[in-house]
């Protein structure tokens, strides 16, 4: 359950809109457009919405699918999933689970040893550099 609660007026005052577009209407980003889709400099990504920690750089790497990729979340609660059956796929969508903002997606074609593809925004993240 989302622990920050704001009305769309709110998120929308807060996001700018393309940031908006992806966290609160579940929006992507053009693949390769994004500004961490090929940063690898150590840090702690969080949710671009609410500060909340979502990922480490340790976990990301290079996929080539043209999003920010990880192998794992930061910890066991930051995240929250749900089956998405837009677009007539079945994919499970990631979601920050402080704030319900819409991240992006997670695949079974990841890296041992988790075999997970986070499929990130890079809009939806804020790295904070170490
Ligand atoms: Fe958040």
């Amino acid at each position: 359950m989302s622990k920050i609660l704001k009305t769309d007026a709110e998120w929308r005052r807060e996001l700018d809109p393309e940031r908006y577009r992806v966290l609160r209407e579940k929006g992507t980003e053009p693949p390769f457009s994004g500004e961490y889709d090929h940063t690898f400099e150590p840090g702690t990504y969080r949710c671009a919405g609410c500060g909340a920690e979502l990922f480490s750089s340790d976990a990301k790497y290079d996929s080539g699918c043209g999003w920010p990729a990880f192998s794992a979340p930061a910890s066991g609660e930051a995240l929250e999933e749900e089956v998405d059956r837009s677009y007539g796929m079945v994919r499970t969508e990631v979601m920050c689970a402080a704030c319900g903002g819409h991240l992006g997606h997670v695949f079974p074609d990841g890296p041992a040893p988790t075999g997970l593809r986070y499929c990130i925004n890079s809009l939806a993240l804020e790295l904070e550099e170490e």
